[in-house]
């Protein structure tokens, strides 16, 4: 089980104390501060009332005093009940202090019961106002607030990929808005429930409760009933923490628990808050479903058509070359006594030329099943230029008699880092293409040099070129061209298996026409790891 520390709280100025555990202290620290508060003002309005009388202002204006006190103490107290304190403390101390007789509750004037009874409607009335006032939009910014948590929690939530970053930032998020610790399971590949995420909120040591036996047994029972456990709930209800399952159209997707240590549990509007986090979370994860199947779906229908278009390139093209060889052979065999040594020669030629081409074009398509698998594996290491070139060279030599090589490398020892093998079929394929698509006695240009941070490879040719329309699509899989020269039809697999490789090696490949004729092929591999 994995777990992580809380220390930050960069969602504190939304969430404010609203959400978090409310403590039995504060609560009543709260009460005797609003107490003081209450008995502080009313002593205000008193003094200020001695004041009018001492000034010899009429008697009405301490009652507007009183009332001014009990509308200050609504507005600054929680809850009426202080405003309905005041307002009695009010009264009282109108009849206390300035009725006839004074310093008694007793009273000789008969209207004064119907001031004090009025005084007193007043004065509730005026504070229940308030208080409701205050409350209102008290809610109001809560609800404001609650918004815009929610959608900073979604807004990560959008950001992240699987079903583990998910759980990683919805669990995180509820750690921080609660500042509680928590923990997190969310469904594995087979549909049970995955390991769990534990976060500890302040490095708080009660957390360890989480890997206890009956807390995770709590956690199963979530996700078996799809119903909330634990503190508050019907069942688990020791337990001290309050868990809600994760549920999705699709079914319960995960179980997220919060722990209430300081408080027995969670208020109604931090269940209504974490329902509503749970949701989000439960949104994340079928929308990454989705586009897990829909993305399955398209890998599926594209390897499907990749094996059938390998399928028509072995049937098609690699049978030309197999009868020419089974041709030649054959002729060979049945008449080797009366075949001239000249013709022979021409025969094996044309044996050696089809079987290289096989071999090329089965190297490619084992490449390109490679690449698509993914299990394209680079061997880097300090390999010299030189090398890699006079290697390529020499694999193509025997198909190239009727042109001219020509390798323009630096004098001094290059090495870059490179797969070998791989980087020697780029050329190769390369050297091919110039050979396949030029005529016989075209020259060929192999030329490397260091500019910047690469090594800068290119193959160029003095054929005709490829037309302007075609050079975006050359690279594409499959795109092919038949060739006039040899009338014979290419895989369309080559150049697309040279940019994949030099892609995985961080460099790019491109293809432009010469101003002088023919085209180069320039391709850029970088100097350093
Ligand atoms: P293939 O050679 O099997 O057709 P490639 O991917 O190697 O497939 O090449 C794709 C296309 O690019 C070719 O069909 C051809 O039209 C064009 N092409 C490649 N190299 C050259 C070149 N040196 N000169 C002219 N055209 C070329």
């Amino acid at each position: 089980m994995k777990k992580r520390q809380i220390d930050n709280f960069p969602l504190e100025e939304l969430s404010k104390e609203e959400y978090h555990s409310p403590t039995e202290l504060p609560r009543v620290m709260l009460a005797i501060f609003d107490l003081v508060v209450t008995l502080g003002i009313m002593t205000l309005a008193t003094s200020l009332s001695f004041f009018f009388r001492h000034i010899g202002f009429h008697e009405s204006n301490f009652i507007m005093a009183y009332i001014l006190g009990v509308l200050i103490v609504a507005k600054q107290t929680n809850g009426h009940v202080y405003g309905i304190l005041a307002s009695v403390i009010g009264v009282s101390s109108f009849n206390f202090f300035f009725t006839e007789p004074y310093y008694t509750f007793v009273t000789y004037r008969p209207d004064y019961p119907v001031t004090f009874m009025i005084m007193l409607i007043v004065a509730i009335i005026t504070s229940t106002l308030t208080a409701k006032a205050k409350q209102e939009s008290r809610l109001s910014s809560l609800r404001e607030k609650r918004t815009q948590i929610l959608y900073e929690i979604t807004k990560g939530l959008l950001e992240v990929r699987n079903f583990n970053q998910i759980a990683e930032v919805g669990g995180r998020d509820i750690a921080k808005l609660f500042n509680c610790s928590v923990i997190i399971a969310t469904i594995n590949s087979s549909d049970g429930l995955g390991e769990p995420i534990i976060f500890a909120s302040n490095n708080d040591e009660r957390a360890n409760i989480f890997y206890s036996y009956p807390e995770r047994q709590a956690l199963a029972e979530t996700f078996q009933t799809g119903n909330p456990v634990g503190a508050g709930a019907v069942v688990f209800v020791d337990s001290p923490a309050y868990y809600l399952p994760v549920k999705g159209q699709s079914g319960t997707l995960g179980v997220v628990g919060v722990s209430c240590f300081d408080s027995k549990f969670l208020s109604d509007e931090q269940i209504r808050l974490l329902e509503s986090v749970t949701t989000q979370i439960a949104l994340a994860m079928e929308r990454e479903r989705l586009l897990e199947k829909q993305q399955k779906a398209k890998m599926d229908v594209e390897r499907e058509r990749l094996r059938g278009n390998l399928l028509r390139a072995i049937s098609h093209d690699l049978r030309t070359p197999l009868t020419g060889i089974l041709g030649a052979t054959a002729t060979i065999l049945d008449h080797e006594e009366v075949l001239d040594k000249k013709v022979k020669r021409d025969l094996l030629q044309g044996v050696y030329e089809d079987a290289s081409w096989l071999i090329h074009s089965v190297e490619n398509i084992l490449n390109i099943t490679r690449i698509d698998e993914g299990r394209i594996e680079l061997k880097k290491n300090m390999e010299a230029v030189e090398e890699i070139v006079a290697e390529a060279v020499s694999r193509i030599k025997k198909l190239a008699s009727n042109h001219i090589i020509k390798i323009d490398i630096p004098r001094d020892l290059i090495m870059l880092p490179m797969d070998g093998a791989l980087i020697e079929q780029v050329l190769v394929n390369l050297i091919d293409n110039a050979l396949k698509y030029t005529l016989s006695g075209s020259t060929i240009k192999i030329k490397m040099q260091i500019n910047d941070e690469w090594g800068v490879f290119e193959v160029s040719d003095n054929g005709n070129g490829i037309s302007e329309e075609e050079i975006p699509f050359i690279f594409d899989r499959f795109y092919t061209v038949p060739t006039v020269s040899t009338g014979r039809r290419g895989t369309g697999l080559g150049l697309a298996i040279c940019k994949s490789i030099i892609a995985v090696h961080g460099g790019d490949i491109s293809a432009f026409n010469n101003t002088s004729g023919g085209s180069t092929f320039r391709f850029r591999l970088p100097l350093k790891e």
